[in-house]
Protein backbone atom coordinates (compact mmCIF):
# COMPACT_ATOMS: atom_id res chain seq x y z
CA UNK A 1 0.00 0.00 0.00
CA UNK A 2 1.10 3.24 -0.90
CA UNK A 3 1.00 6.12 1.62
CA UNK A 4 1.68 9.52 1.87
CA UNK A 5 5.10 10.18 3.01
CA UNK A 6 4.88 11.42 6.36
CA UNK A 7 7.03 14.65 7.08
CA UNK A 8 7.96 15.67 10.51
CA UNK A 9 7.71 19.39 10.91
CA UNK A 10 9.21 20.94 13.90
CA UNK A 11 6.87 23.80 16.30
CA UNK A 12 8.46 26.83 17.86
CA UNK A 13 7.52 28.03 21.21
CA UNK A 14 6.10 31.49 22.77
CA UNK A 15 4.54 32.44 25.43
CA UNK A 16 0.90 34.19 25.95
CA UNK A 17 -0.66 36.84 28.25
CA UNK A 18 -1.56 34.27 30.50
CA UNK A 19 2.10 33.16 30.73
CA UNK A 20 1.16 29.80 29.32
CA UNK A 21 3.48 27.91 27.09
CA UNK A 22 1.93 27.82 24.01
CA UNK A 23 3.20 25.89 20.74
CA UNK A 24 3.61 27.81 17.47
CA UNK A 25 3.76 26.82 13.56
CA UNK A 26 2.82 28.63 10.68
CA UNK A 27 -0.31 26.91 8.61
CA UNK A 28 2.13 27.61 5.35
CA UNK A 29 4.83 24.88 6.70
CA UNK A 30 1.73 22.61 6.74
CA UNK A 31 0.18 23.58 3.63
CA UNK A 32 2.90 23.37 1.63
CA UNK A 33 4.08 20.29 2.69
CA UNK A 34 -0.13 18.69 1.95
CA UNK A 35 0.37 20.18 -1.51
CA UNK A 36 3.20 18.52 -2.13
CA UNK A 37 1.88 14.78 -1.42
CA UNK A 38 3.03 15.14 2.24
CA UNK A 39 1.55 14.12 5.47
CA UNK A 40 2.90 16.86 7.81
CA UNK A 41 3.71 15.13 11.50
CA UNK A 42 4.11 18.09 14.00
CA UNK A 43 6.55 17.55 16.41
CA UNK A 44 7.13 20.17 18.93
CA UNK A 45 9.74 21.47 21.32
CA UNK A 46 10.68 18.58 23.65
CA UNK A 47 10.53 15.54 20.74
CA UNK A 48 12.48 12.87 21.25
CA UNK A 49 14.78 11.52 18.91
CA UNK A 50 13.11 8.09 18.88
CA UNK A 51 10.02 9.90 16.62
CA UNK A 52 13.04 9.87 13.69
CA UNK A 53 11.92 6.42 12.83
CA UNK A 54 7.99 7.64 12.48
CA UNK A 55 9.59 10.25 9.46
CA UNK A 56 10.35 9.69 5.59
CA UNK A 57 11.71 13.68 5.48
CA UNK A 58 12.50 16.36 7.99
CA UNK A 59 11.54 19.66 7.66
CA UNK A 60 13.11 22.44 10.18
CA UNK A 61 11.17 25.71 10.41
CA UNK A 62 11.69 29.10 10.88
CA UNK A 63 12.05 30.79 14.28
CA UNK A 64 14.38 32.69 16.78
CA UNK A 65 17.90 32.67 17.09
CA UNK A 66 20.23 29.90 17.79
CA UNK A 67 22.12 30.18 21.00
CA UNK A 68 25.30 31.54 20.36
CA UNK A 69 26.81 29.20 22.37
CA UNK A 70 25.67 25.85 20.58
CA UNK A 71 28.22 27.33 17.67
CA UNK A 72 31.05 28.52 20.09
CA UNK A 73 30.49 32.17 20.35
CA UNK A 74 29.17 34.47 22.98
CA UNK A 75 26.37 36.42 22.60
CA UNK A 76 26.84 39.39 20.82
CA UNK A 77 24.05 41.32 22.66
CA UNK A 78 20.55 42.45 21.77
CA UNK A 79 21.16 41.41 18.20
CA UNK A 80 20.06 38.12 19.24
CA UNK A 81 16.51 37.22 19.85
CA UNK A 82 14.00 34.78 21.03
CA UNK A 83 16.49 32.45 22.18
CA UNK A 84 14.42 28.71 23.01
CA UNK A 85 17.59 26.61 24.23
CA UNK A 86 14.90 23.83 24.56
CA UNK A 87 13.63 24.35 21.12
CA UNK A 88 17.43 24.32 20.38
CA UNK A 89 18.51 21.07 22.06
CA UNK A 90 15.69 19.04 20.34
CA UNK A 91 16.58 20.07 16.84
CA UNK A 92 19.98 19.95 16.80
CA UNK A 93 19.45 16.33 18.57
CA UNK A 94 16.73 15.87 15.67
CA UNK A 95 18.78 16.31 12.72
CA UNK A 96 22.31 15.14 14.52
CA UNK A 97 20.26 11.63 14.98
CA UNK A 98 18.90 11.29 11.89
CA UNK A 99 20.12 8.95 9.48
CA UNK A 100 22.19 10.23 6.69
CA UNK A 101 19.80 9.54 3.80
CA UNK A 102 16.33 11.08 5.30
CA UNK A 103 15.50 13.54 3.43
CA UNK A 104 15.71 16.95 5.34
CA UNK A 105 14.39 20.50 4.32
CA UNK A 106 15.65 23.61 6.67
CA UNK A 107 13.67 26.96 6.50
CA UNK A 108 15.96 29.54 7.50
CA UNK A 109 16.29 29.08 11.45
CA UNK A 110 16.52 25.36 9.80
CA UNK A 111 19.33 25.84 7.46
CA UNK A 112 21.11 27.27 10.23
CA UNK A 113 20.25 24.56 12.72
CA UNK A 114 21.46 22.28 9.99
CA UNK A 115 25.01 24.33 9.74
CA UNK A 116 25.31 24.48 13.38
CA UNK A 117 24.95 20.87 14.54
CA UNK A 118 26.92 19.54 12.31
CA UNK A 119 29.99 22.46 12.97
CA UNK A 120 29.14 25.33 11.49
CA UNK A 121 28.94 28.79 12.77
CA UNK A 122 26.79 31.64 12.20
CA UNK A 123 26.86 35.80 11.59
CA UNK A 124 24.78 36.92 14.94
CA UNK A 125 23.48 39.99 12.86
CA UNK A 126 24.30 40.92 9.04
CA UNK A 127 23.75 44.38 10.03
CA UNK A 128 26.20 44.67 12.51
CA UNK A 129 28.84 42.18 11.50
CA UNK A 130 28.52 42.25 7.36
CA UNK A 131 26.65 45.41 6.38
CA UNK A 132 24.96 45.21 3.07
CA UNK A 133 22.74 47.07 0.81
CA UNK A 134 20.17 44.33 0.44
CA UNK A 135 17.50 43.90 3.05
CA UNK A 136 17.39 41.27 4.18
CA UNK A 137 14.37 41.74 6.59
CA UNK A 138 12.08 42.66 4.25
CA UNK A 139 9.02 45.04 5.46
CA UNK A 140 7.10 44.00 2.07
CA UNK A 141 4.32 41.17 2.75
CA UNK A 142 5.60 37.61 3.54
CA UNK A 143 4.31 36.21 0.08
CA UNK A 144 6.61 39.16 -2.09
CA UNK A 145 9.83 38.71 -3.27
CA UNK A 146 12.34 41.46 -2.57
CA UNK A 147 16.36 39.74 -4.06
CA UNK A 148 17.34 37.01 -5.92
CA UNK A 149 19.47 34.21 -4.90
CA UNK A 150 22.26 32.89 -7.11
CA UNK A 151 22.56 29.18 -7.25
CA UNK A 152 25.97 27.17 -7.86
CA UNK A 153 24.67 25.57 -11.84
CA UNK A 154 25.66 22.56 -10.89
CA UNK A 155 24.08 21.79 -6.93
CA UNK A 156 20.74 20.18 -6.87
CA UNK A 157 18.99 22.90 -5.91
CA UNK A 158 19.49 24.49 -9.17
CA UNK A 159 18.65 21.69 -10.34
CA UNK A 160 14.91 22.08 -8.88
CA UNK A 161 15.08 26.14 -8.60
CA UNK A 162 16.98 26.98 -11.69
CA UNK A 163 20.23 29.29 -11.39
CA UNK A 164 18.86 32.36 -10.16
CA UNK A 165 15.76 32.58 -8.04
CA UNK A 166 13.95 35.70 -6.53
CA UNK A 167 12.89 34.99 -2.61
CA UNK A 168 11.73 36.59 0.08
CA UNK A 169 13.75 37.22 3.16
CA UNK A 170 13.10 37.45 6.79
CA UNK A 171 16.15 37.32 8.66
CA UNK A 172 19.24 38.89 10.50
CA UNK A 173 21.43 35.92 11.01
CA UNK A 174 22.97 33.83 8.11
CA UNK A 175 25.73 30.53 8.68
CA UNK A 176 28.97 32.39 8.05
CA UNK A 177 31.07 28.41 7.75
CA UNK A 178 28.75 25.80 6.09
CA UNK A 179 30.24 22.54 7.21
CA UNK A 180 31.09 19.09 6.05
CA UNK A 181 29.00 17.42 4.59
CA UNK A 182 27.38 20.11 3.07
CA UNK A 183 28.53 23.20 0.57
CA UNK A 184 26.91 26.34 -0.03
CA UNK A 185 25.02 26.03 -2.90
CA UNK A 186 23.18 29.99 -3.17
CA UNK A 187 24.23 33.80 -2.46
CA UNK A 188 23.11 36.87 -2.58
CA UNK A 189 24.93 39.60 -4.39
CA UNK A 190 26.39 40.90 -0.70
CA UNK A 191 28.16 37.33 -0.76
CA UNK A 192 25.55 35.95 2.20
CA UNK A 193 24.67 32.44 1.81
CA UNK A 194 21.05 31.42 1.16
CA UNK A 195 21.23 27.79 0.78
CA UNK A 196 23.27 24.72 1.30
CA UNK A 197 23.14 21.34 -0.15
CA UNK A 198 24.52 17.65 1.31
CA UNK A 199 27.89 16.80 -0.82
CA UNK A 200 26.79 12.85 -0.66
CA UNK A 201 23.98 12.73 -2.73
CA UNK A 202 21.21 12.88 0.51
CA UNK A 203 18.42 15.19 -0.22
CA UNK A 204 19.53 17.55 2.78
CA UNK A 205 19.11 21.14 1.65
CA UNK A 206 18.50 24.33 3.50
CA UNK A 207 17.33 27.42 2.60
CA UNK A 208 17.46 31.17 4.05
CA UNK A 209 14.00 32.25 2.70
CA UNK A 210 10.86 31.44 3.16
CA UNK A 211 9.32 29.22 0.21
CA UNK A 212 6.47 27.91 2.46
CA UNK A 213 4.82 31.70 2.03
CA UNK A 214 5.33 31.81 -1.34
CA UNK A 215 3.69 28.97 -2.02
CA UNK A 216 1.56 27.82 -3.83
CA UNK A 217 1.77 30.92 -6.74
CA UNK A 218 5.68 30.62 -6.99
CA UNK A 219 6.72 28.18 -9.34
CA UNK A 220 10.24 27.97 -7.86
CA UNK A 221 8.62 27.24 -4.36
CA UNK A 222 6.05 24.46 -5.13
CA UNK A 223 8.82 22.62 -7.02
CA UNK A 224 11.13 22.49 -3.97
CA UNK A 225 8.69 21.40 -1.66
CA UNK A 226 7.49 18.91 -4.46
CA UNK A 227 11.63 17.86 -4.43
CA UNK A 228 11.57 16.99 -0.94
CA UNK A 229 7.94 15.30 -0.55
CA UNK A 230 9.33 13.08 -3.64
CA UNK A 231 13.03 12.30 -2.03
CA UNK A 232 10.72 11.25 1.33
CA UNK A 233 8.71 9.21 -0.55
CA UNK A 234 11.54 7.40 -2.07
CA UNK A 235 13.46 7.24 1.62
CA UNK A 236 10.34 5.74 3.03
CA UNK A 237 9.52 2.82 0.04
CA UNK A 238 13.30 1.90 1.26
CA UNK A 239 13.35 2.51 4.20
CA UNK A 240 10.06 0.96 5.77
CA UNK A 241 8.18 -0.21 2.81
MN1 LIG B 1 18.08 37.11 2.45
Amino acid sequence: MTTAPVIGVTAGRLVDEAGRVQHRLAETYLSAVRDAGGHPLVLPVGSRSDVLRLLDGLLLTGGGDIDPRAYGDEPAGTEVESVDPERDSTELALIRQAPPDLPVLGICRGIQVMAVAFGGTLIQDITQDVGTPIRHRQSAPRHTVTHVVDMHPASRLASIVGWRLPVNSFHHQAVRTVPSPFRACGWTADGIIEAMEATDGSFRVGVQWHPEDLAPADPGAVRLFRAFVAAAGAYGSGAHG
